[in-house]
């Protein structure tokens, strides 16, 4: 079998350690060529003494210089800050490219490396929430394909295994509900950081968990599936189901249901993305069916998640609306963290955003660009 060469954006989050833990497992079928992280020096050094990368990038300036002055293999390529990442993203000689990114900085690198014909598979949703059309162009001009990461994306994509499309009735993406699906709705203006990063089931990355806690990450989903799968978003149904069992299930025509269950665990659908169409083995744990007392099901609650909504009406609008929405919820989370505002005004912040952004059918790069730049400011206006 030949040997296919990997590069990992973000290798020092939560998507990116996971990746290398399966890589290990899957030494004799993947080489890992590239390395990308933010500033996280101790563990990118660790991570290139085991997997001996071809090529680096580190975003952030002032970590470039402490690791350059560290580093003893000479023989590695360096790349420095944002224009780095997009040129290691577009190194041709990857088989495929794992993009671990947080929030809406991953969006370029996913789009640089479609252009190049490479082969992404994708954990940042926000690629396609933010440029859904711009990359699907890229994917139809170069023959490059997007395999899902996130789990309920990946579930669905072994659930179509073998499948019509046109036999498909409904994708049903399942969600926990996060940490305040039971909380009492008078007490949300108290929600304090660690709670809200504290999420029941998945261990994540800080912004992705505040996005489940808002439930914007399984609205995102919602437009991410849209993209992926090519349905009209009347056919995708969002179903909540706390105990993350079911990860996600296609209903066809003659209402026949295929779930993808197993335990919680984001191992199982990056190790699909890399070795699809087939299941390898692998040493995670199995799920125990004596232990699992029951599973439930209940109706998204939109009033305790309005962000939900709003991934709705974006995806009705189109154009530019779940760009704008996208990068209102970065810069929202991002002060929500630095306890700049309130739980609750995020999904303010991000509604007035969509609202009254200037609105464009088509956006291009530019026009992308430009958005962040407006819409940084005005969220920080509040
Ligand atoms: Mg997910």
């Amino acid at each position: 079998m030949k040997i296919r060469k990997v590069t990992i954006l973000g290798s020092t989050g939560s998507i990116g350690i996971n990746a290398l833990r399966v890589i290990e497992n899957l030494k004799e079928e993947i080489r890992v060529i590239g390395l990308s992280c933010n500033k996280n020096i101790d563990l990118l050094i660790n991570q290139i003494k085991t997997f001996n990368p071809l090529y680096v990038s580190i975003a952030d300036e002032e970590a470039y210089h402490t690791f350059k002055n560290k580093i003893t293999n000479h023989d590695i390529e360096l790349f420095k800050g944002r224009n780095g990442l997009l040129e290691i993203s577009s190194i041709s000689d990857n088989d495929l490219i794992i993009n671990g990114l947080v929030g809406s900085s991953g969006m370029e690198p996913t789009l640089c490396a479609i252009k190049k014909g490479i082969n992404v598979a994708l954990a940042n949703k926000e690629s396609l929430v933010m440029a859904g059309s711009l990359i699907e162009e890229a994917m139809n001009k170069s023959g490059a394909k997007i395999f899902p990461v996130d789990s309920e994306h990946s579930a669905i994509w072994q659930c179509l295994s073998g499948e019509v499309l046109s036999d498909v009735k409904r994708l049903i993406l399942t969600g926990s509900g996060g940490p305040f699906r039971t909380r009492a709705l008078d007490t949300f203006a108290n929600i304090s950081v660690s709670e809200a990063l504290a999420h029941p089931n998945w261990e994540m990355g800080r912004k992705i968990s505040i996005d489940s806690a808002t439930m914007m990450n399984k609205g995102f989903e919602l437009i991410e599936a849209f993209w992926l799968f090519k349905l009209d978003a009347k056919k995708i149904d969002i179903i909540i189901h706390p105990q993350s069992i079911i990860h996600s299930m296609v209903e066809f025509i003659d209402s026949s249901i295929k779930a993808q269950i197993g335990v919680p665990d984001m191992k199982v659908p990056i190790q699909y993305a890399l070795t699809y169409p087939r299941h390898v083995w692998a040493p995670w744990e199995s799920l125990n069916f004596s232990k699992i007392n029951k599973l439930t099901f209940e109706d998204p609650d939109y009033n305790r998640f309005p962000c939900l909504l709003l991934a709705k009406k974006s995806l009705k609008r189109l154009g530019s609306s779940p760009t704008a929405l996208n990068l209102s919820n970065d810069y929202a989370v991002e002060r929500f963290l630095k306890g700049e505002i309130p739980f609750h005004k995020i999904h303010k912040i991000n509604k007035e955003s969509m609202d009254r952004h200037n609105w464009l059918k088509e956006p291009k790069l530019n026009d992308i660009k430009e958005l962040d730049i407006w819409i940084k400011n005005y969220v920080y206006s509040f």
